[in-house]
C-alpha cells in the first residue's frame, strides 16, 4: 500500500512512499481508509515541531470501512464505516487509563505519530477505540 510517511527530520523528511500491507492482530481491525483530514498536528509533525517514531504514516482523523477484524472486536465487523480514537494504543494501567482517560496516558501511542496511521490505503485500530 502507499502512504504519507514521516520519515527524517527536516521539510523534506515526508513523502508519499511505499509500505508494507498491515495485518491485524488480536482485538483489531484492518480498515480501507476512505478518507483522512489533515490535522494540526500533522503539519506540527511535518514541521518537526512534534515529536513523532520515525518513519510512520501520518493521519489520525479518518473515516473508513473495515475489510477485516482478528479476534474479539465486539460488534464490528468488516464492511462496518468506523472511526478511531487517535490516541487508541494507551498503556491500560495507569491512573488515567483506569479512570477512562486514555488520551491522557504519559504512554499513549496515537495512530499517525507512533504508529503508522490512517494517511494510507488501510490502517489497523484496536476495536476497543473504534466506533461504527
Ligand atoms: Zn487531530
Ligand atoms: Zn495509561
Amino acid at each position: 500500500m502507499k502512504g504519507v510517511v514521516k520519515y527524517a527530520l527536516g521539510p523534506d523528511g515526508v513523502a508519499l512512499m511505499e509500505l508494507p500491507d498491515p495485518t491485524p492482530k488480536e482485538g483489531e481491525c484492518l480498515v480501507k481508509v476512505l478518507a483522512a483530514g489533515i490535522c494540526a498536528s500533522d503539519i506540527h509533525a511535518i514541521k518537526d515541531e512534534r515529536s513523532v517514531t520515525m518513519p510512520v504514516a501520518l493521519g489520525h482523523e479518518y473515516i473508513g470501512q473495515i475489510v477485516e477484524t482478528c479476534g474479539d472486536t465486539g460488534k464490528l465487523k468488516a464492511g462496518d464505516w468506523v472511526v478511531s480514537l487517535p490516541a487508541c494504543y494507551s498503556c491500560g494501567s495507569c491512573r488515567e487509563c483506569r479512570a477512562g482517560a486514555v488520551t491522557l496516558c504519559r504512554q499513549r501511542k496515537s495512530i499517525g505519530s507512533h504508529r503508522n496511521g490512517a494517511m494510507a490505503n488501510y490502517v489497523v485500530v484496536p476495536a476497543k477505540y473504534t466506533w461504527r
